[in-house]
């Protein structure tokens, strides 16, 4: 059952309600999600108790709690949500771009990729510190090294960190130098970490599982809202189908029915959604025509000499060419590319639905 309460109400209704609970042994935790306060209370009410909370004139409504996601639903909210990282507004009329290579691999590569993003007006870049990979045997990230050079070079360029957090023992290491925490595709489903990843004050770029289907996806987002953390962003990035031509398979309808079904901001990672450097830029662009708010796509000084995903990183020019082409189809649908060099558009959404960070 979920409580909504009015949203005057004082700290000594909150105590009331919160000492009943206590008193009837009823399982339950308050949180203030979107400027709603709520309890959601994890046992079966008897008779009386759901009268009790009927009767008390600060509570709005007594919901029942849904099989699958709410708090993620359009119907929970209908403004989409947007908020602002480091000054950049997120999940608004312009697109944000992220790119970066797949790993921080050294001091040299990412101050190379930084100072081409700063070049270009892109205001985030990706780097994978701590990576996830399917072999043991290859290279698994260079840790808090990594974390200190993508910051470093972020600082240096005046960018914004997106790294991946790959487990709840490096939360506190991996928020102290990123502005976005990205959750890998195989992290998905890890329950605990993702209500870990609900108490942090830090926006959460959670990305599709790749065996995952939508309401899967948008009942993990639930999992993070619903432990207190209101900034996520979903993140496209394929998924695996019978077809092995491709790494995965660019779900890009999802973009337009996670819009239908949520109030979150979606983006694209064509990079993995097709594991082929070939097919990055076109699926970029039908993801900007289907309604992304982001685009993510890993760039490379030396793509053939990468450790990770050098097959589907862009070399540095191919990304210039896919942000000029990205620009048109972005201003073809009424937005823009969050990023200094492409032509701006002036309809930008109001700033009244913008949480603050
Ligand atoms: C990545 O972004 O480098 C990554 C490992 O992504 P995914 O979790 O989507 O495979
Ligand atoms: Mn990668």
């Amino acid at each position: 059952m979920i409580v909504k309460l009015k949203n005057e109400i004082s700290l000594q209704q909150k105590e009331v309600l919160s000492s009943f609970l206590q008193e009837q042994g009823i399982n339950f935790e308050y949180r203030e999600i979107y400027g709603q306060s709520i309890f959601l209370l994890f046992s079966t009410l008897l008779e009386s108790q759901i009268a009790y909370f009927t009767s008390l004139p600060f509570v709005e409504e007594l919901a029942e709690t849904p099989k699958e996601y709410l708090l993620a639903s359009g119907g929970w909210k209908k403004a989409p949500t947007m908020f602002n990282v480091a000054g950049q507004l997120i999940g608004g009329n312009e697109i944000n771009i992220i790119a970066g290579p797949c790993s921080v691999e050294s001091e040299e590569q990412i101050f190379k990729v930084a100072e081409y993003l700063h070049g270009m007006g892109v205001k985030f870049i990706r780097g994978g510190a701590y990576k996830p990979r399917t072999s043991p045997y290859r290279f698994q990230g260079l840790g808090k090294e990594g974390l200190q050079l993508i910051r470093k070079a972020a600082d240096a360029y005046g960018l914004r960190v997106v790294t991946e957090v790959i487990d709840s023992s490096l939360i506190a290491e991996v928020s102290e130098y990123a502005d976005i925490l990205q959750v890998g595709s195989r992290n998905m489903q890890n329950y605990y970490f993702l209500k870990q990843l609900g108490k942090i004050d830090k926006p959460v770029l959670l990305k599709r599982g790749m065996y995952s289907k939508i309401s899967e996806w948008l009942m993990a987002a639930e999992y993070i809202l619903s432990s207190g953390n209101e900034k996520v962003i979903l993140c496209e990035r394929g998924i695996r189908t019978f077809d092995t031509t491709v790494r995965n398979t660019m779900d890009v309808a999802a973009i337009p029915l996670i819009k239908e079904l949520s109030h979150l901001p979606v983006f694209a990672d064509p990079s993995h959604g097709t594991g082929r450097r070939d097919l990055v830029t076109p699926m970029a662009l039908a993801s900007v025509a289907a309604g992304a708010d982001g685009i993510m796509v890993e760039i490379h000084p030396d793509p053939d000499k990468a450790l990770s995903d050098g097959m589907q990183s862009l070399y540095l020019e191919q990304f210039k060419d896919l942000v000029n082409k990205a620009n048109a189809v972005a201003t073809a649908v009424g937005r823009s590319l969050d990023c200094d060099n492409s032509s701006k558009k002036t309809n930008a959404k109001p700033s009244e639905n913008v949480v603050s960070v």
